[in-house]
């Protein structure tokens, strides 16, 4: 029989685990863990009975994650965001000292042309027109001048990049955070031909949803996989249990002295470059969450998602963007602020608590006007939490798999956020291609 390790038990690690006892329910698997708990960076808490996520809050509707919170029967837990829902139609950037409302449809950036957020904009129209590149690949910063303006590089795309990659667009490659605007360039030989070209699918139940989070939040979902893991026999999960060795052997390959016939990482990228020696170490940066919770409602001046603070702003604070919680989860005003990212690259000292606080404090007093202080606040410095795909990112990659196939003769398999994209849903994608690819290959089973 065969015995498969899989190492780390975010949701990478989870959902590997939960894809391949599905497909190979001979496997022993062995899912090691160095925290008490699972789940990795999703992480859901409660404080004085109200309910902060710490890392990751919602999802947009893709195939693999509904399909899996389907097998998991976590349907009646989900809550949906509907596409006409102020929280789906009202997003923010912090410009010129005021909160500006992006335009979510062709018809708003028409009739929004003219505001000083959006200048550069009218370059939409001449994009089909700019040559196609032969560049092996680019920064977003200067793939978006190009085709469009750099004001909207600056004004538009750092701030919304700033919100998922919390990364510096003129360092981050086009090509591996949005795979879908350098093909549509190299297909169509325009970013806005080939978006009139692509074709959205629908998933059946959610039509028309926007994003969706969970009733008990997002920690809900490693829950689930977890209980569901631990209910199959020849599944078993070590909590507490940190890698400190992988190495080929005779028969396979151990991990921390014992031997597995296949192995898959599903580490953060510094523990992936530590323990397999042919992986790059890849820049990350690091985030301060900031969750506050008033107990008075809608203290919040608009009704929305929140706002992203673009690279062009002045930014002492190193202030990413603010996420108006309770506009999904009503009950007081909770909002969650996201400072550092790539702005900490360019300080002297990590902001401490007492600093990351007054500096809250005094963002949203200056940008929401809210004056009172909060009954709860919860800070939280989650280091090198996200990492970063610089330009040439993609041709790291190919050297490193051909590397790791080679030095471990194809025994040993790597997933995670460093390799398949920093979304849940990517990472969830990402483990389950890797298993079926494994099981097409009959290495697993
Ligand atoms: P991780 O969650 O990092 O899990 C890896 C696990 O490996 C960890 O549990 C770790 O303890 C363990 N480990 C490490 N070293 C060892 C070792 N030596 N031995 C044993 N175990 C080890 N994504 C979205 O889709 N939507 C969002 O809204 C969103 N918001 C985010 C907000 C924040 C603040 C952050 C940080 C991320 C956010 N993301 C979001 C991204 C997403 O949460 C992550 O990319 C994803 O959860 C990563 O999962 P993973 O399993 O690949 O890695």
């Amino acid at each position: 029989m065969k015995s498969v390790a899989i190492l780390g038990g975010g949701i990478s690690g989870l959902s590997a685990a939960y894809y391949l006892a599905c497909l190979s329910p001979r496997t022993c698997i062995t899912l090691f863990e160095s925290s008490s708990r699972l789940g990795g960076w999703i992480q859901t808490t409660t404080t004085n009975g109200v309910k902060f996520e710490l890392g990751p809050r919602t999802l947009r509707p893709e195939e693999n994650a509904v399909q899996l919170l389907r097998q998991l029967h976590l349907q009646d837990q989900v809550v949906k965001i509907s596409k006409s829902h102020p929280a789906a139609q009202n997003r923010f950037i912090w410009y010129k000292d005021r909160l500006c409302k992006l335009p979510h449809s062709l018809a708003s950036i028409i009739l929004n042309y003219k505001m000083p957020v959006l200048a550069g904009l009218a370059s939409v129209f001449l994009e089909p027109f700019q040559p196609r590149s032969n560049l092996e690949d680019q920064s977003l910063h200067d793939f978006i001048s190009r085709r469009f303006d750099p004001r909207i590089a600056s004004n538009l795309v750092s701030a919304v990049i700033g919100g998922v990659y919390a990364g510096d667009t003129t360092k981050l490659s086009v090509r591996s955070t949005f795979p879908s605007l350098w093909n549509y360039e190299r297909e169509h030989g325009s970013v806005i031909k080939g978006m009139l070209k692509a074709t959205s699918k629908t998933i059946q139940g959610f039509e028309d949803t926007s994003i969706y989070s969970f009733k008990d939040g997002m920690q809900t979902l490693p829950d689930r996989l977890t209980e569901t893991l631990r209910n199959i026999s020849t599944v078993d999960i070590k909590t507490s249990t940190e890698v400190k060795h992988i190495a080929r052997s005779f028969s396979g390959i151990d991990v921390n002295g014992k031997s597995f016939s296949h192995v898959i990482s599903a580490f953060p990228c510094l523990s992936q470059a530590r323990l397999v020696p042919c992986f790059p170490r890849l820049p990350t940066v690091s985030v301060h969450v900031i969750n506050l919770y008033y107990s008075t409602e809608n203290l919040v001046p608009v009704d929305g998602f929140g706002y992203l603070v673009p690279s062009s702003e002045p930014n002492p604070e190193c202030l990413l963007g603010v996420i108006f919680d309770s506009a999904i989860f009503p009950g007081g005003t909770k909002l969650t602020i996201m400072m550092g990212g790539y702005h900490y690259d360019t300080v002297d000292r990590i902001p401490d608590d007492e600093q990351v606080t007054r500096r809250s404090l005094a963002v949203i007093k200056q940008q929401l006007g809210i004056k009172r202080q909060p009954d709860i606040i919860n800070i939280s410095y989650h280091k090198d939490c996200i990492p970063q795909y610089h330009v040439g990112y993609w041709k790291k990659m190919k050297e490193t798999h051909g590397r790791i196939l080679e030095e471990y003769d194809g025994r040993l398999s790597v997933i995670g956020n460093s390799v398949a994209g920093v979304g849940i849903n990517d990472c969830i994608r990402g483990a389950k291609t890797m298993v079926e690819n494994l099981a097409k290959g009959n290495r697993i089973t």
